[in-house]
């Protein structure tokens, strides 16, 4: 499998190389340059393990790692999840609940990041190369990014986040990790300073080069393809031996996790439609139902992961949308670029494999209270917005599969709220209570943050 970039400037690559680079050299977003399709191996595929499951699947995107070494390293990946079936399926009787929280952190950008942490060791290993990973965070990503790097060799992390600014659980998940090679930057200043940071210091093309930054935001394509995997194993799961097609409901913030389930859908898996959940936060709902994609301002809600206006991993979607057309692509995001505003040439709902819709603050209590009473299940926010999203949407007869995003533990504040008594707990969170923690003040100053990564960059 060879790899392109949606802007159409960069000579093809393979998986290896794609993973480094992360974001292409000309602006765009790597995409395999097909989509295989893989309904033949269904039936193969149903029933095994998840790892196994993902090396099969991985196997068709990854030619220069064998299906053996993958199906390793994914075991490796997930050995750290606290669930044997790494993504368990809850039925609660009228639709069910695919937990993707069992990870390190809580919340399922450790599917994602736990693979990645390995991938990046073993391709910088066997380079003789080493990398500093640098991040900017509002709080929930910092977390699952240190899991997946900590104690590895040939690697460091620095993540930035807004100090006395994230939740006091979020800065603990983060402090609390006392690895040589991780270090939290608390930036007197607000999310946007660290992100406009980052942004400097990436442009300082000299200095990445010296001190080989990397990213692990979440444009990297091994991300959206270790999340193709669940997709496959839920509908797999949940198919009646390929009598039935599965419908499943996605809380969305930039567009990673929906964007997965839409590929594992045009490659072949058993599934009917995706409904895409925003909250307050609604330019992709307005998106799929008119056709219109236009920026408005950022609200700040109980789901704070999907508190996004610009998601960065749409540019992939239009880009199979428009026909895998680069120019089409670029006019579409030049105009977006311009007007804060673009739209397709034809008006109206978008895509007959997205349904989507936006769920407010107060419907997302309402639903995390509703849930709990009627299937005993408590949902975090986030959860929440995918629950009462894909309960309006599907209304077709097939299983609905609510993705579960984090643990309600994460979210103690609204789920107790939204309850009425304290529910939300998880022991892990409970022992960083009192922990030794370890980090560094900085002020919004890029020249302090590069001096600090000088001083401590492997
Ligand atoms: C990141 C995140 C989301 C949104 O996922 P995207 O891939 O950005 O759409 C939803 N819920 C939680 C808890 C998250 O951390």
């Amino acid at each position: 499998m060879r790899y392109v970039s949606t802007r159409g400037g960069m000579a093809p690559l393979r998986f290896e190389d794609v993973v480094l680079e992360g974001l292409a050299p000309d602006g765009g977003l790597i995409m395999p340059e097909r989509l295989p399709d893989v309904r033949a191996e269904l039936d193969h595929w149903r029933g095994l393990h998840f790892a196994v499951l993902g090396a099969h699947l991985m196997s068709h995107f990854v030619d220069d790692i064998s299906r053996d070494d993958l199906a390793t390293m994914i075991a490796q990946s997930y050995r750290g999840f606290d669930h044997p079936a790494i993504t368990p399926i809850r039925d609660l009787d009228d639709f069910y609940v695919l937990e993707l929280f069992h990870g390190p952190t809580l919340a399922f950008k450790d599917v994602a990041l736990q693979f990645l942490g390995n991938l990046f060791s073993r391709i910088l290993a066997a380079r003789g190369r080493t990398m500093n990973v640098l991040g900017a965070t509002s709080g929930d990503t910092g977390s699952a990014a240190i899991a997946g790097v900590r104690g590895k060799p040939g690697l460091a992390i620095f993540v930035m986040y807004p100090n006395g600014r994230t939740s006091y659980l979020q800065e603990l998940q983060m402090t609390t990790v006392l690895d040589d090679n991780v270090h939290c930057l608390a930036i007197d200043g607000s999310f946007d300073d660290c992100q406009a940071m980052m942004k400097e210091i990436f442009n300082d093309l000299e200095f990445k080069n010296t001190y080989r930054l990397g990213a692990v935001n979440s444009v990297n394509w091994a991300r959206l393809l270790a999340q193709i995997v669940y997709y496959f194993y839920a509908s797999l799961a949940l198919d009646d031996g390929g009598k039935r097609k599965v419908t499943f409901s996605v809380p969305t913030g930039n567009f990673g996790d929906i964007f997965a389930g839409y590929l594992a859908m045009q490659m072949g898996a058993p599934i009917e439609r995706l409904v895409l959940a925003t909250n307050e936060n609604d330019i992709l709902s307005v998106f799929f139902n008119t056709g219109v994609y236009a920026r408005g301002d950022v609200h700040f809600t109980i789901s704070p992961s999907m508190d996004i206006q610009v998601a960065s991993n749409f540019e992939r979607y239009l880009y199979l949308k428009l026909g895998s057309d680069p120019e089409a692509l670029k006019r579409f995001m030049t105009d977006f670029a311009r007007d804060g505003r673009a739209s397709l040439p034809t008006l109206g709902p978008v895509d007959d494999c997205i349904v989507a819709c936006s769920v407010d603050t107060k419907e997302t209590l309402a639903t995390i209270r509703s849930t709990y009473e009627r299937f005993a299940y408590i949902a975090d926010p986030h959860t929440a917005v995918g629950i009462a999203a894909g309960r309006r949407l599907a209304t077709n007869g097939s299983p609905l599969v609510c993705l579960a995003t984090a643990h309600p533990a994460k979210f103690p504040e609204s789920v107790d709220k939204a309850i009425g008594k304290p529910v939300a707990f998880h022991p892990r969170l409970d022992k960083l209570a009192g922990a030794k923690t370890r980090k560094t003040v900085l002020p919004a100053d890029t020249q302090a943050v590069k001096a600090f990564i000088e001083a401590h960059a492997i």
